[in-house]
C-alpha cells in the first residue's frame, strides 16, 4: 500500500483567505493510520485536489455530509478511474448507506473507530479486492483515549494558517429526540464524555487559542453531569484561551454558577437551539424547548447576565407553522437580546422521522442533495404553499440579516466585554451573523 488519502469535499471554500473550520473528523481518522503508512488530508476548501497523483496502492477515504454527497460521488469516480481503492463515510453514508454503496468500493457506516483500522489492514493485504462493501461500527466507542490527534497530523493540517476556527470535541451524543435531528442518528443518544486531561492535552499540543465544539448538545451536560462540567471548566480556566463556543440548549439558564464558571473558563458564546417561537411545535422539539417566546427571552437574558453570549438557532417550516409564524419570528428576533441569529429551513434529512413523515405523505420535493443546506425548501409545507414559504423565508432573511440588524447585534455583543478586550472580540462579534448572511445569500435573498 502506497498511502492513505483522506478527502473533504468543498463546502464553503476560503472566506478572507481561510476556510471556516478545520477538517476535524479527518484529523482524527488520519491519526488512527499506523505510523509506517503515509497519510495525507486533502481539504478541498483550502486546496485544489491533486487527483491526477492518485494511483494503484492509494486508499482514498472521502467524508461527506448530505449537502456535499454529489461532489463526493464525483471525487470517488475520479479516484476509482485512477485505480485507487475508495471508501466513503461520514453522516450521509451512515444515514443512507444504500446510496453510497452505489458508487464506492466500500461504505463506512458509523464513527469508524472499530472498523477504519480493519479496512486499512484489508487494503494493505489484498488491495481493492480485500475491501468489504460495508464496514459498520456496531457500537458506540468509549471516548477515553480514542483517536488522539497525533503530532504528524497537527503539523500536516496547519490550522493556524488555513482555518478561522479549529474544531474540538469534548462530549458526544444527546438523549433528546428531536424529529428532525441527524446528530443523534450518527452520534447516539447516550452522552459520552472525553477525559478532561485528554482534552487539555489536545488543546495544548494543537496550540489552539479559540475553538468551536462539535458536541451535539454540550449544554445538556450542565443538567446531566454538573461535576464533569466543573472539572472541565476549572481545567480550561488555567489555559491561555481567547474564547470558545458550543452548541447548547436553553436549560443552561437554570445554572448561574456553572455559567459563571464557564465564563471564567473562556466560554464565549452558546449556540442555542430554541428552534421555534410557535408552541404548537413543541412535540417536534424533543423536550428541550416549549416554543414559548417569553420563556425564551427570559433564558437569553439570564445567560447574557452571566457575561456569556447567546446565538439563537431557529428552524422554520414545521407542520404547525403558517405565514404568521414568520412574522412572529421576526418580532421576536427584533426585540430579543441575542448576539447573533440563525434561521434555517426545516430539512428532511435521511434517517430522520421527519423525512419518513413527509415521504409517506408524498411531500418530498424532487431536489438534488446539494439543496439540503437548510437554506432551501425541499418539501411541501403543511399550512403554506411552497411559493408562500419560500417568499416568507426570503422576507425573514432579508429582515434578519440586513446590515443594520447585523450591526445592532454585533454592537450589543461587543458591549459584553470590558473596553480593553473589545478590540480582540470585534471580529467574533460580527462574523457569526455575517456567515449566516452569506449562507442565505446563496439563495439570492439579498
Ligand atoms: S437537542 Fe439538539 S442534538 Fe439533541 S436531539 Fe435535539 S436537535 Fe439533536
Amino acid at each position: 500500500m502506497r498511502r492513505v488519502v483522506l478527502i473533504q469535499p468543498k463546502r464553503d471554500g476560503r472566506i478572507f483567505g481561510k476556510a471556516p473550520g478545520s477538517p476535524y473528523t479527518l484529523m482524527r481518522l488520519a491519526s488512527l493510520v499506523p505510523e509506517e503508512v503515509p497519510v495525507e488530508i486533502w481539504d478541498e476548501n483550502v486546496m485544489e485536489l491533486p487527483m491526477d497523483t492518485l494511483g494503484e496502492g492509494d486508499l482514498v477515504g472521502v467524508t461527506s455530509m448530505t449537502v456535499t454527497i454529489e461532489r463526493a460521488e464525483k471525487i470517488a469516480a475520479r479516484a476509482m478511474a485512477q485505480k485507487a481503492g475508495v471508501v466513503v463515510g461520514g453522516v450521509h453514508a451512515t444515514l443512507m448507506p444504500e446510496h453510497v454503496e452505489t458508487f464506492a468500493h466500500s461504505t463506512m457506516i458509523g464513527e469508524g473507530y472499530f472498523t477504519w483500522q480493519q479496512l486499512i489492514q484489508d487494503y494493505a493485504s489484498e488491495g481493492i479486492k480485500g475491501m468489504k462493501p460495508v464496514y459498520r461500527d456496531e457500537e458506540w466507542a468509549d471516548l477515553h483515549g480514542i483517536a488522539t490527534i497525533t503530532d504528524r497530523v497537527i503539523k500536516m493540517v496547519d490550522e493556524k494558517n488555513n482555518y478561522w476556527t479549529p474544531y474540538l470535541e469534548i462530549t458526544r451524543g444527546c438523549p433528546r429526540n428531536c424529529s428532525f435531528c441527524t446528530a443523534i442518528r450518527v452520534s447516539g443518544r447516550r452522552m459520552r464524555l472525553r477525559p478532561v486531561d485528554e482534552v487539555v492535552d489536545e488543546i495544548q499540543r494543537r496550540g489552539i487559542k479559540r475553538f468551536f465544539l462539535t458536541d451535539d448538545n454540550f449544554g445538556l451536560n450542565f443538567t446531566t453531569d454538573p461535576d464533569y462540567c466543573v472539572e472541565l471548566f476549572e481545567a480550561l480556566r488555567k489555559l491561555d484561551l481567547v474564547g470558545w463556543t458550543c452548541q447548547s440548549e436553553m436549560s443552561i439558564a437554570k445554572y448561574p454558577e456553572l455559567l459563571e464558571l464557564s465564563r471564567e473558563a473562556h466560554l464565549d458564546k452558546h449556540f442555542i437551539g430554541f428552534e421555534s417561537v410557535n408552541p404548537s411545535n413543541r412535540r417536534e422539539l424533543g423536550g428541550k424547548s416549549q416554543g414559548l417566546a417569553p420563556a425564551t427571552s427570559d433564558a437569553i437574558r439570564a445567560i447574557r447576565n452571566s457575561g456569556v453570549g447567546v446565538v439563537g438557532l431557529f428552524v422554520m417550516g414545521f407542520d404547525e407553522d403558517t405565514p404568521a409564524t414568520f412574522q412572529a419570528m421576526w418580532d421576536f428576533i427584533r426585540q430579543s437580546e441575542l448576539d447573533s441569529v440563525s434561521t434555517t429551513i426545516l430539512t428532511p434529512f435521511p434517517g430522520t422521522p421527519f423525512r419518513e413523515l413527509v415521504q409517506s405523505e408524498g411531500r418530498l420535493l424532487d431536489m438534488p442533495w446539494r439543496y439540503y443546506d437548510t437554506a432551501h425548501l425541499t418539501f411541501v409545507p403543511k399550512n403554506m404553499t411552497v411559493e408562500e414559504m419560500r417568499a416568507a423565508y426570503d422576507w425573514l432573511c432579508r429582515k434578519t440579516y440586513s446590515p443594520s440588524q447585523i450591526a445592532r447585534r454585533g454592537l450589543r455583543s461587543v458591549g459584553r466585554y470590558p473596553l480593553m478586550q473589545a478590540g480582540k472580540k470585534l471580529f467574533g462579534s460580527f462574523s457569526t451573523d455575517y456567515g449566516y448572511r452569506r449562507t442565505y445569500a446563496y439563495r439570492k435573498a439579498f
